[in-house]
């Protein structure tokens, strides 16, 4: 799985330099492909259900699964991509936000508390923790920044599937849930939405997931191991 992160971090850090206006996301998708071939790695997005891209690519109010195409980015939209990648049969999967160009300071700070919810979820990830510590600390942050977060998706257990028991909800009780125990391998990802409303909906091409109200969204995630000192994260470069 470590292996399989590496080439996850690698596809980020491809599509963090190819990301600039003018640019479709489908190009982006190209940049991700050329990685995986490069790396000599199977997606576990392309043919998902049929999804035809190797990365999701969610742009403004789109939080999750935007499907690539000839979109053209603008100066200021606020990109979430996600994507993820087999190894040896062993499953990685990350995602990342960021600005195209120069953007608006709030979208900005909507990315930022993404980061820090998702740092703050890893950071419960130690053995002998619960599952719910993870979203209680994630839901600390994205409560205390007045966002919103979408009930029906959340992270997951991830290995020789991309998606494994037990779900990873963004919301979470101290102490509650199944025992975290050094071996475990999760996907986190919060998903935040600006304007503090929950509510999103699925498009009619039967994937994007939109906000309710149109409001900016952001998505992190990494895929970590609950090693016997700590987390350890697989998808970072
Ligand atoms: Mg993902
Ligand atoms: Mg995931």
């Amino acid at each position: 799985m470590r292996a399989a992160g590496r080439v996850v971090a690698e596809m980020h850090e491809a599509i963090r330099q190819a990301v600039r206006p003018g640019v479709t996301t489908l190009d982006l998708d190209a940049v991700a492909r050329e990685v995986l071939r490069r790396r000599q790695a199977a997606s576990n997005f392309l043919g998902h259900r049929g999804f035809s891209g190797v990365i999701c690519a969610s742009v403004n109010d789109e939080v999750i699964h935007g499907i690539p195409s000839e979109r053209v980015l603008d100066e200021g939209d606020l990109l979430s991509i996600d994507c993820g990648a087999i190894v040896h049969g062993w499953h990685g999967d990350a995602a990342f936000s960021m600005l195209v160009g120069s953007g608006s300071a709030a979208a900005q700070l909507l990315i930022d508390t993404a980061d820090r919810a998702l740092a703050a979820g890893i950071a419960a990830m130690v053995p002998g923790g619960h599952l719910g510590d993870i979203g209680a600390a994630i839901d600390a942050v994205v409560s205390l920044a007045g966002y919103g977060s979408p009930h029906d998706y959340c992270g997951h257990g991830i290995g020789q599937a991309m998606h494994e028991e037990p779900d990873v909800e963004n919301r979470g009780r101290h102490g509650k849930g199944p025992l975290l125990e050094s071996g475990v391998v999760l996907a986190v990802e919060p998903m935040l939405i600006a304007s503090g409303d929950d509510d999103v909906y699925e498009l009619s091409d039967g994937w994007t997931i939109v906000t309710a109200d149109g409001s900016l969204a952001a998505h992190a995630e990494h895929t970590i191991l609950v090693g016997p000192h700590g987390p350890e994260i697989l998808t970072r470069a």
